[in-house]
This record gives C-alpha cells, structure tokens and sequence, in this order.
C-alpha cells in the first residue's frame, strides 16, 4: 500500500502516522528523501484506507493492494451474483425490475405486476413508503401498501422490491420484500444501512443525487461489513446544472463500477429522465455502459398516480424495453432472466388507456 502524506509535515505529525501504520501491522518505509511517499508492507484489511485517510497528514492512500475494501473487485474471485426471487444479478445475469413509483391501489398493482411479469420483469418494484421532497405531497400508504404488495406477491408470483426510509419499519419490510431498497435520499444513513444489511436480505442501494461515487461505494461498505454481500449498486442520475432531464445518468459511474466492483450495478433510468419519452433511450445507454440490470416505473393510467406519472411508461414501452435489452446482453455475453414461465414472451391485450 503507498501513502501520500501532505508537504511539510511537522516530525512529531509524521510520528503519528508511522504509529498509525505500526499499530495496523505495517512495516513503514519512505520512497524518496521528501519523505512524502510513504510503502507500507504487510497484510492489509479492509478498514485500512479509511482508518489512514482520517489522519490530517495523509493525502491520499493509493495501491491499497490487500488492504482492499469490501466491495473491491478482486482479480483472484468472481463477481458477486444477486439472488432474489427469480431474479439475478451480475456475473452474466441481467434482470428487469419494474412497476409503479408507489402503490396505490390493488388492483392497478395487480394489473402491473401481470403485465411487467409477461413482459420479462423478474421482480415488481413500489414503494409503501414515499421519501418525498414536500411533506405535503403524498407520501406512500405505508402498511396497508405493505399487504397489498404482499397479497400480489403471492397471487403472481412475482418478487417484490420496496424501499424502507425508517430503521423502526425495516422488520415489516423485510417480511414482504425480496430485495429492500435504500433510496437515495437515504443513501447516507449509517443506522438504516446496518439495519438493513443485517436482514440478510439483498438490497438494492440507490446513489444519492448528490453522492460521489466513492460515497455511494462507503454506504455499500456499511452494508458489506453486516456480512451480507447481496448489495445491488444503483445509478439513478445525479443534481447537474442542466434541467433537460430530472437528473444527469451518471454512464461514467455505471462503467466505472462494472470494473472496480465485484458488485452488479444497475441503472433507474426513470427518475433520470423524470419523462416517459426518454425512458427507453437512457434505458439503453445504461445496459452498453455495462448495466447488470434495470429498474423502471411503469403505470397504464400515469395521469392518476399521486407520484412521478409523468416518467412511467406503458407496458408496451417496456416489452420494447426489454427487447433492447436482450439484444444488449448479448454484446456483452450476459443474458437477461426471465420469469420461468414466460420463456416465449407473451403480450397480453392491453386495457384501455395503455398507449403504446
Ligand atoms: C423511487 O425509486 O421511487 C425513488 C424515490 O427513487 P430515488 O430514491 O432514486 O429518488
Ligand atoms: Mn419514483
């Protein structure tokens, strides 16, 4: 590993980092007689960076080597492939994840679940609790939406992914949930990224829209150090200073942690665009960046949803979708899964009011 310390370090301020390093079992060395680059040999863990980074003298930790952080590819082992319900991710698998900004109403969720499973979903997205900007606007069902997920579930067989904002609600959403998300409104709170990681459950980890990516890596790494490594990286676009879109996609960051994470990663290409009409184009240039999946907000009546109508798309935008996708995957040698049953895609007839 290779510190970089800062120029004109007092002797008693590089004391304490040669401490630091001895303390961690490191054989400290300076290269160069600036005594500015510092190797340190020996066994890393995990925790090293972070711990050497948080002393005022240290610039930078380069080279970590062993010393690698839990979410660190890892050359000598395999990417880390996400089970839930049906669905997989990374190491080769590519799924689909779609459904309505919020549940609202059981039988619409129904209807969605039917028509995003027919058409390649492997899990139904929904949120019961809605992190919202206003605390006037509407702001989920809460329980009640809970059951209503849970009842769909059942009746379609179709795995549920719902996001938790509150640590006190984690167990209830835990029982009905085959993936829990974390937003990224809440990407940051170390209390629910614990609670969540110690479900055992995967999750689905959402970049905050005004997170570096190393920020988005560190709140994994909270997950991670519960000992669960089901941990799904999501893009969902970032604050920039145009407003073309609801958000910047961040293709830079899909790429980038396809490579430097063992973790799959997926784009939201919905809450990036915040308008149906650009779905589908942002959809794509997530999978070409190297996505291992996708989660997208579809609704049939997008005009009588209380959250994001104006970015779902129809099921028929998603059948789309998902042939882009599969011709996609096969660029990079990855597939996508579908739900065991609909091995030859079926369209249902579509109801009244699902514009093409
Ligand atoms: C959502 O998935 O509906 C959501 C609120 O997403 P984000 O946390 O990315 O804003
Ligand atoms: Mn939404």
């Amino acid at each position: 590993m290779l510190v970089r310390l800062r120029k004109g370090l007092a002797p008693d301020q590089i004391e304490t980092v040669l401490a630091l390093c001895r303390e961690l079992g490191y054989a400290p060395r300076f290269l160069g007689a600036e005594r500015q680059m510092l190797e340190l040999e020996g066994a890393g863990r995990p925790s090293h960076r972070s711990l050497l980074e948080d002393l005022a003298g240290v610039v930078e930790v380069l080279a970590t080597g062993d010393a690698r952080e839990l979410h660190q590819a890892d050359p000598r082992t395999s990417a880390t492939q996400v089970r839930a319900a049906e669905a997989r991710f990374g190491a080769g698998a590519i799924s689909l994840i779609a459904g309505p900004c919020a549940v609202e109403d059981e039988q619409a969720l129904l209807h969605i679940a039917r028509g995003v499973r027919a058409r390649g979903a492997t899990l139904l997205r929904g949120g019961a609790y809605k992190p919202r900007t206003s605390p006037y606007s509407f702001q989920g069902l809460g329980r009640p939406a809970l059951e209503m997920l849970a009842r769909v579930r059942a009746e379609v067989g179709i795995g549920v992914v719902t996001e938790v904002l509150d640590t006190r609600d984690v167990e209830a959403v835990a029982e009905v949930a085959d993936m829990i998300q974390i937003g990224a409104r809440s990407m940051a709170s170390s209390p629910l990224l614990l609670e969540v990681g110690r479900t055992m459950k995967p999750v689905l980890l959402k970049r905050g829209f005004g997170a570096t990516v190393r920020e988005l890596l560190m709140a994994a790494e909270f997950l991670l150090s519960t000992g669960n490594d089901q941990v799904v990286l999501c893009e969902r676009g970032v604050r920039s200073f145009d407003d073309c879109t609801r958000n910047l996609l961040d293709v830079g960051a899909v790429a980038f942690l396809a490579r430097e994470t063992h973790l799959p990663v997926i784009v939201d290409p919905s809450h990036s665009a915040g308008r149906s009409d650009l779905v589908r184009a942002l959809a794509r240039s997530g999978m070409a960046a190297g996505a291992d999946g996708l989660i997208i907000e579809v609704h049939p009546r997008p005009e009588q949803t209380h959250s994001d109508g104006q970015q779902a798309i129809s099921l028929c935008e998603l059948g789309r979708i998902r042939r882009d996708i599969e011709a996609l995957a096969a660029l990079g040698e990855a597939r996508l899964v579908i739900p065991a049953d609909h091995a030859t895609p079926t369209e249902p007839a579509l109801p009244a009011g699902d514009a093409p």
